[in-house]
């Protein structure tokens, strides 16, 4: 047998070792912006175009690079960062690796200029898929420029594999502002089609939180401070009161590099304890400083992970930290063995310790409503009016068929007319049919109606919507203002009108006819999350999210109590639904249960 063992060559290497390193452009921002920071910048711009499909672009004014660094830059392993195993464990750096650029230049048209301090002419090179097209000597200010073009170019199923616009321009602004946190010393700007979407200047850590979160932001800080022989600790955690639903505003930093850590962030949460209700998540800007010795951060190739000595004391140290932070700012209280904690507690915050961040939201209050509009508010009229005998006309589902004489009442001699809906343990809507008994979820069965009323007038276009007696400003940080920006459209489509939408505000002065004023802000937030959740990728599966969504948070709950028409308008419309049987998450919204089986349960 011939020998069939080959060395692979570099460029299919590269791309290989692109495949680990570069999963989207976000991933090419992040390695950017670090090698900018690792480069010693005090100025760093970075601009996108198409979402960093077309271009990822990042200026430095760091120290530049010579001719010589300029091309070698771009092999795998070339870095200048570390020369031997054991600078591993002493890492100052973010790069070490040396395999970001030859990644990148693998699989995409990259032009770098650069020039340094002591030179008259800088450099240009560019490369496509590994290979040098051209260098030559320009002029340049001192600092380096990537330009990253058509990512993926040369690996169409990469490319087909990215997200919309939307989600990929999400995971960029998440990168940036990671490292924008970790280093508000340095001035960032960011520029996505040529619009601008943040210009930080140097500041302190609180000033750049608030410059990134938005103005409300500064009012919910504590800040965390604590120095050990093991660790320090600085930074801020949101109070109680501002927790969120969603998990997103976590950031750990350790010595100025985000990682994600679930460890370290149960240490945070478990810290606010009783202070949160369930499901809800501390928001946190946390930066640990360790020893350099006592990590490993050569784990992963985007390095997000990382591995510590003794995860155990950390864990402790952040724990005990954040109480301590948290009881010192009364709002929470201190931590003390030997008492009971509401013996400690500040006086004036002793019987706030159930504080729950939820809104509180009646789904049936409504100013304008008058009396025969009393219930269950379905927004947009149907043409066809569903009787009761046609419910299940038209369903495709076997065992179900319309019981059309009226339930026997002969047991129930006194009720008149009979009762063909009976609501159990205010969840079930049960009711005979000809083969048995259907027992109907209700907050499911009206997300299924809720659903596909919203996708027919998010297709049609001609939502109805109720004026707001004064507009109505909600604040969102700047990223989820760009989101809002880019559903505009189809938020209009739904009954949504806007007033204005600014840097960190926005004002609506208009909404569907569904939603109560009370209830605009979670839903929207919810909306947002849901969006940057769902990993759409077309605009139609944005437009299906969003109805989804809606129809999840508008629906009505388990537990709300519903009056015999309402009942009834319920099962109608459930049934007049294209697809009844299912919830827009996939879940049933009924079951039935055959007479058949019930006899079973009879036979002995
Ligand atoms: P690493 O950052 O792991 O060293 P990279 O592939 O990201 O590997 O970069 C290779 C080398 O190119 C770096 O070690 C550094 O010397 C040089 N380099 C990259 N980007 C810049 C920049 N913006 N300014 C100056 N030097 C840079
Ligand atoms: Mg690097």
């Amino acid at each position: 047998m011939p020998d069939i063992i080959q060395l692979l060559p570099d460029h299919v290497a590269n791309q290989i070792a692109a495949g680990e390193v570069v999963q989207r452009p976000a991933s090419v921002v992040k390695e950017l912006l670090e090698n900018a920071i690792d480069a010693g910048a005090s100025s760093i711009k970075l601009i996108i175009k198409d979402a960093g499909k077309q271009l990822v672009q990042v200026i430095d004014n760091g120290k530049g690079m010579s001719q010589t660094d300029a091309r070698l830059s771009f092999e795998r392993h070339a870095t200048s960062k570390i020369t031997k195993a054991e600078d591993l464990f002493n890492l100052n750096t973010k790069g070490f690796r040396g395999e970001a650029l030859a990644s990148i230049a693998a699989i995409a048209h990259v032009d770098l200029k650069t020039k340094q301090e002591n030179q008259e002419l800088g450099t240009l090179i560019k490369i496509e898929g590994s290979t040098l097209v051209s260098q030559e000597n320009i002029s340049h200010p001192i600092g380096t420029s990537v330009a990253v073009k058509n990512l993926f170019y040369n690996i169409p199923a990469r490319r087909n594999f990215l997200k919309s616009n939307s989600v990929e321009t999400r995971h960029i602004v998440n990168e940036f502002q990671r490292v924008a946190l970790a280093h508000p010393n340095i001035s960032f700007s960011f520029y996505h089609n040529e619009n601008e979407i943040y210009n930080l200047i140097s500041s302190n850590l609180r000033q750049r939180i608030v410059a990134v979160f938005g103005k409300k932001t500064n009012e919910k800080l504590v800040p965390i401070n604590e120095s050990t022989d093991v660790l320090e600790i600085s930074g801020f955690v949101a109070k109680p009161e501002y927790a969120k639903k969603k998990r997103g505003e976590q950031f750990f930093f350790v010595n100025d590099r985000f990682i994600k850590n679930a460890y370290l962030n149960h240490a945070v949460s478990s810290a606010f304890e009783s202070l949160l209700s369930n499901g809800y998540h501390p928001t946190y800007f946390l930066f640990l400083k360790v020893p350099t010795k006592s990590i490993d951060i050569n784990i992963h190739p985007t390095k997000t992970e990382i591995k510590f000595d003794d995860e155990k004391t950390l864990y402790a140290i952040l724990r005990s930290t954040i109480k301590h932070s948290l009881g010192q700012y009364n709002v929470a209280p201190i931590l003390d063995f030997n008492r009971s904690a509401s013996f400690d507690t500040p006086y004036e915050f002793k019987d706030k310790k159930t504080v729950t961040p939820r809104v509180e939201v009646d789904p049936n209050f409504n100013p304008f409503k008058t009396e025969e509009q009393k219930s269950i508010r379905f927004p947009f009229k149907r043409e066809k009016e569903a009787t009761w005998e046609s419910l299940y006309t038209g369903l495709d589902i076997k065992n179900i068929e319309v019981e059309v004489e009226t339930v026997n009442t002969s047991l129930f001699n006194e009720e008149k007319t009979s009762t063909k809906t009976y609501q159990v343990h205010h969840k079930y809507i049960v009711s005979s049919i000809k083969s048995g008994i259907v027992y109907i979820n209700q907050y499911l069965a009206h997300q299924r109606i809720l659903y596909e009323e919203f996708l027919e007038n998010i297709t049609v276009k001609e939502a109805t919507s109720q004026q707001l007696l004064f507009p109505l400003e909600i604040s969102f940080n700047k990223s989820d203002i760009e989101l809002i920006k880019e559903i505009k459209e189809d938020l209009e489509s739904i009954g949504f009108v806007f007033d204005k939408i600014l840097d960190d505000t926005i004002v609506i002065k208009g909404m569907p006819i569904t939603i109560v004023e009370s209830q605009i802000s979670m839903i929207i937030e919810q909306l947002l999350e849901d969006i940057k959740n769902d990993i759409p990728n077309a605009s139609f599966s944005q437009l299906d999210m969003m109805a989804k969504s809606l129809a999840k948070s508008l629906a009505i709950k388990t537990g709300s109590k519903l009056s015999l028409k309402e009942q009834e308008e319920l099962v109608n419309k459930l049934f007049l639904c294209k697809q009844p049987d299912l919830s827009p998450f996939g879940k049933k919204t009924f079951v039935t249960i055959n007479l058949d089986e019930i006899d079973k349960k009879f036979s002995n």
